[in-house]
């Protein structure tokens, strides 16, 4: 049975699931009430738990070896396996529920001990997270929020010869559901020349793509531009919480610090690059009169296939929507087809100089804005800065995030011939500062 050839599930909740069908197979690591947080893949409405499946006996050979390189509620071992465990686990779970197969009676009689229902579970991060690094690499959004700044110059000069980054803080990256606290710190008021402390007022979102590392290298080695898809080990949604009031005065010259550092929420499921592979899509040309890529960065392969046709959405949804009913408001329709850099490329950087990454590192990609309204990945680029508010369906307006405020991130890729997949949501409310 090869991957394409299997289309349907006996898992009925998976058939035409928005962001699960039997296609996608992303790994988490989930608890239900009273047990241990422990791996599982989302399969529809459920959570296939592995360690269980593990007992029940149900993988053999390189599938078991990926199984348990997955056991105590952490995914790092199994991401530093790399590609081929991760293949070899799923062909066996496309073979235990693909329609018509043969375990479907014996999973099936184990109830919720094999397949939860993932609305009675609770969501964990897949990872230890060592490290994590926030990529600049939507160019629309270095344009945008450059053009605020520097009208006539809004891309420095290094942008299109560095995927720019800087090293964020992996101890504040929480699961899609922890509330969003309202940080407090510094700020220059307008037209001031001395700063006052107190809560963020300008509080923001970024919309990007979260990259999870695979295999690592040793300090001193790099990873080359054409091994760099080897150390991927998968894809998650991640909100870049910002307070643009406390960067604005802070980020001058070493780069964001506190303004970003007090969380960064993801969504919980890795989804692989095997899920990927049909969404896949040549890197877009360079503009005319763009530099080439130094060699180090440029891999004709890459080039080739290295971009992914992600469509990316933001929603918002207000204490007054809860109040009045209404659905959660679209602010942003994005794909990740506006990314300057590949991922790929985004290894091959971090890693030239001698850096080691480890499995289980979190890349952000930086905020994926498109060139038009409606695209725009960040509320800072939405209202330009708070000088243009928007009207919201209940009445309400906005230039910056209220408490009570929720942003909810969603992507789903679709194709002709091919099931649509998804990522699962990453959602974040915002709470009063104390
Ligand atoms: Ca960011």
């Amino acid at each position: 049975m090869t991957q394409t050839s299997i289309t349907r599930s006996w898992v009925a909740s998976a058939n035409g699931h928005g962001d699960f069908p039997l296609q996608n197979l992303p790994l988490g690591v989930f608890s239900v009430k009273g047990s241990a947080p422990r791996a599982g893949v989302a399969i529809g409405e459920h959570i296939f738990d592995l360690e269980a499946a593990l007992e029940a006996g149900l993988f053999e050979g390189a599938a078991r070896t990926a199984v348990e390189a997955t056991r105590g509620g952490q995914l790092n071992a199994f991401f530093e396996l790399g590609r081929d465990a991760r293949v070899a686990l799923r062909e066996r779970l496309l073979e235990l529920f693909a329609e018509g197969s043969t375990l479907h009676g014996k999973i099936e009689a184990q109830g919720a001990k094999l397949l939860p229902l993932a609305a009675d579970c609770e969501m964990h991060l897949p990872a230890k997270i060592n490290d994590y690094t926030d990529f600049y690499v939507g160019i629309e959004h270095a344009q945008n929020v450059g053009k605020l700044f520097r009208p006539d110059n809004p891309l420095l000069p290094n942008y299109k010869y560095v995927p720019i980054g800087y090293h964020g803080r992996a101890s504040t990256i929480r699961p899609s559901g922890t509330g969003v606290r309202r940080p407090k710190g510094q700020t220059l008021p307008a037209g001031q020349t001395e700063p006052v402390f107190g809560p963020c007022a300008r509080l923001d979102y970024e919309l990007e793509l979260g990259i999870w590392i695979g295999p690592g290298n040793e300090m001193g080695d790099s990873i080359a531009i054409g091994d760099a898809a080897d150390h991927i080990a998968g894809f998650c949604l991640l909100n870049d919480w910002s307070a643009r009031d406390i960067q604005a005065w802070e980020y001058q010259p070493l780069g964001p610090f506190l303004s970003k550092s007090f969380i960064t929420s993801i969504s919980p499921w890795v989804v692989t690059a095997e899920a990927l592979e049909p969404f896949r899509r040549a890197q877009p040309a360079r503009p005319e009169g763009d530099p080439q890529p130094l060699p180090y960065l440029f891999d004709k392969r890459d080039q080739a296939a290295g971009a992914f046709d992600i469509e990316l959405e933001v929603l918002l949804l207000t204490e007054a929507m809860r109040e009045q009913n209404l659905p959660a408001q679209r602010l942003t329709l994005s794909n990740t087809q506006h990314m300057y850099w590949t991922v790929a490329q985004m290894v091959a950087h971090h890693s030239v100089n001698g850096c080691q990454l480890q499995a289980g590192d979190l890349f952000g990609s930086g905020t994926l804005s498109g060139p038009e309204n409606g695209q725009f990945g960040s509320l800072l680029e939405i209202t330009e800065g708070g000088k243009k508010p928007i009207e919201l369906a209940s009445g309400e307006v906005r230039k910056f995030l209220e408490d009570g405020d929720e942003i909810i991130l969603r992507a789903r890729c679709s194709r002709e011939g091919f099931a649509s997949i998804g990522f699962g949501e990453c959602r974040g409310k915002v709470l009063p500062a104390r």
